[in-house]
Order: C-alpha cells, then sequence, then structure tokens
C-alpha cells in the first residue's frame, strides 16, 4: 500500500488562481458530481451554482443515470437549478466535479468529463485520482462542502441562506453531524458562518438524521439480527457485517435510498474495529459501505475492490457474492492492518 491516507495536500494558489480565472472567463459552466449523491456531493454542487447564478453565470448542474435525488436531499434549496443528465452538453467548454474521487464515480458524465477542454476536479478525498486540468483536492477537508465555501468566497458571491443550507448540510453529512475526526476547529468556524444566516440546525437534523417511514424498522430489524461479529479479523481488532437485501426492503416497501443510516448503527459495536453493510439495490447490485475507527484504512480496501472513500468510511460496488467478498474483506484487513503497524 504506498499511498499516504489522510495526509493534507492542500491546494496551491496558483491552483486557486487558475480555477477562478476559468470559471470568471468562461461563457458557461458546467457542474456535476458523483452517482448516487450524498449531502455532501449535492449540497456542495446546488450551493456552487447557487452562487454561479448570482454571478449571472449561465451553467448546467447535474449528475449521472440514474438521475433520482434521494429522499432525504429533497428539502435541499435550489433543487430546480437542476439538469436531466441527457440534456448536459457533451463537450462543456468548463467542467466542475464535486466530491467525486476518480472519473467513473461520475457515471454516464463521465463521458462528458473525457470531452471537457478543462476540468476543475473540486474534493476531499484521500483515493481522489487527479483526473482533471486544476485540482481542488483538499484531503484534511471535512467535506467538499469546505473546499466549494472557499471557491464561492474567492469568486466574491456572499453566502445567502440557501447556499449557506447547501453547504450547511454537506458539512454535517461528512463530519457526522460533528462527530468524526476531521472536525477541527476550522470546521466549526465554518459551520458558525452558515447558521449565521439564520439555518436552525434542529429542522435540518430532523431532516438528515431523524425520520424515517415505519418501515425502516422492521427493515432494521432484519439487517441487525443477522449481523455477524468476527473477533479474529484484522489480527483480532475485529470486524461486523451484515446485509440489506431487496426481500427486506420489499416486504416493507421501503425504497433502497433510506437506508444510508444503518451502517452508523452498525458501527457503533465494540468488539469491532471494523463494519460492514452490504446493501442491495433495486437492480440487484450491492452498495457496500465500509467503516473503520482509525486503526484499519478502509479506503485503501475499498479502492482494492474498484472502489474508494476515505480512511475511516468508503465504498465499492459488489456485483458478486457477498460471502465471497467478506473473504476479501478479511484477507485485505489483514494486510493494511500489518502495514499500519509496521
Ligand atoms: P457511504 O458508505 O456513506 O456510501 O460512503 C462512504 C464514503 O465512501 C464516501 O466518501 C463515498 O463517497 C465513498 N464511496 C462509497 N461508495 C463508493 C464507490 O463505489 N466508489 C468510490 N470511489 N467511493 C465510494
Ligand atoms: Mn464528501
Amino acid at each position: 500500500m504506498n499511498s499516504a491516507p489522510g495526509s493534507a495536500a492542500d491546494i496551491t494558489a496558483d491552483e486557486w488562481e487558475r480555477a477562478v480565472v476559468s470559471i470568471m472567463e468562461a461563457e458557461a459552466v458546467c457542474l456535476a458530481c458523483h452517482i448516487c449523491p450524498d449531502g455532501d456531493a449535492l449540497g456542495s454542487m446546488l450551493a456552487f451554482a447557487q452562487a454561479l447564478q448570482a454571478l449571472g453565470k449561465p451553467f448546467t448542474a447535474s449528475f449521472g443515470d440514474a438521475f433520482v435525488v434521494p429522499r432525504i436531499l429533497r428539502f435541499l434549496p435550489a433543487l430546480d437549478l437542476l439538469t436531466h443528465p441527457d440534456d448536459y452538453p457533451a463537450e462543456p467548454d468548463v467542467m466542475v466535479t464535486f466530491d467525486a474521487a476518480s472519473r467513473d464515480r461520475l457515471g454516464s458524465l463521465a463521458a462528458n468529463v473525457r470531452k471537457a477542454r478543462e476540468v476543475i476536479v473540486l474534493d476531499h478525498h484521500s483515493s481522489n485520482t487527479r483526473f482533471g486540468t486544476t485540482h481542488l483536492v483538499d484531503t484534511g477537508a471535512a467535506a467538499t462542502a469546505a473546499v466549494a465555501e472557499r471557491l464561492i468566497g474567492r469568486l466574491g458571491v456572499p453566502l445567502t441562506h440557501d447556499i449557506a443550507l447547501d453547504l450547511y448540510v454537506g458539512l454535517i453529512t461528512d463530519t457526522g453531524s460533528f462527530k468524526y475526526a476531521a472536525t477541527t476547529p476550522d470546521v466549526h468556524e465554518l459551520a458558525g458562518r452558515l447558521l449565521a444566516t439564520g439555518i436552525r440546525p434542529e429542522s435540518v437534523a430532523r431532516e438528515v438524521w431523524d425520520r424515517a417511514p415505519f418501515g425502516y424498522l422492521p427493515v432494521l430489524s432484519a439487517a441487525l439480527g443477522r449481523a455477524t461479529l468476527e473477533p479474529e479479523v484484522a489480527g483480532g481488532l475485529g470486524m461486523v457485517w451484515t446485509t440489506v437485501t431487496r426481500a427486506d426492503r420489499a416486504a416493507c416497501g421501503l425504497p433502497y435510498d433510506l437506508l444510508e443510516g444503518v451502517i452508523d448503527i452498525v458501527r457503533r459495536t465494540d468488539e469491532a474495529e471494523l463494519a460492514v453493510v452490504f446493501k442491495e439495490d433495486d437492480e440487484g447490485a450491492w452498495q457496500v459501505s465500509t467503516r473503520s475507527r482509525g486503526r484499519v484504512d478502509v479506503g485503501l480496501a475499498c479502492v482494492a475492490l474498484g472502489g474508494g472513500g476515505h480512511p475511516g468510511a468508503a465504498g465499492f460496488t459488489l456485483h458478486g457474492d457477498v460471502a465471497h467478498a467478506v473473504q476479501q474483506l478479511r484477507e485485505l484487513f489483514a494486510q493494511i492492518e500489518v502495514a499500519t503497524r509496521s
């Protein structure tokens, strides 16, 4: 394993300057965030779309098929600024990507990235492959939203309530409500400036964390009921894992996009350094969420399995057998644990 996970490769003054000049000189700007967007991806992009609107700059903002906004994000301001990916310019002049660690994370819009003259990659993943022409990638940033806020500031656009709310949702999702290690004094300082625009944290928290249809309870019960603890994984640090199947959800009419919080309950397990949840989507593929308490880099393991993410939170898509993938994870976690100890 040869990368330096979590190293704070900050953005050079030259890169900020190039990004600002490209955006200001562009006739139109095309924005894209990663597929199945989370609060950070969509929130950052919608905040930036509003900044371009304030500048009077024409733009297109979208994400790759399937073009469905997850239910828990349907309260975000400026969703009406989104365009269907079918109507996205085929050969963008200047494109900005949000929270996408690699080009393939843009799904159907990856083809548009290939054709774009200039691609500004705005992100914070340590696994970022630097697939653009200008890289605003700060692996020390708690959220892509924090990087987006700096770019909005450099473009001279003031924070309105709606821009701030989109950024705030990105910040709280990626810090787990200010719980994760990336929650620095700067994060709280940014949150303070965002809240000062009039955001009500209790109503945002209710939307993002504290609601679900009744069907969530039996689905959660099924998933937790079959959770497996493997104390010997990663040299005795332990792994807990479970599945959420299509059949679980079908029995209660629960849509796939309400499963994001399952990993947060599974990862509470004291006896496990590592937590893994396999979520079967409507097409029958498994979307896999992995979490670590800090002694094993799950980002490296997920990259090895075709995905990516952060040292403490990462994921990949599985088209095969869960039992086989669990075995691959046991082997990868053993190697990565040894690597981090030596
Ligand atoms: P989650 O488990 O919450 O879906 O994702 C955790 C982290 O891993 C997020 O930063 C997310 O962007 C990243 N991630 C999840 N799935 C994938 C994937 O299939 N590919 C890549 N590159 N990153 C992923
Ligand atoms: Mn993010």
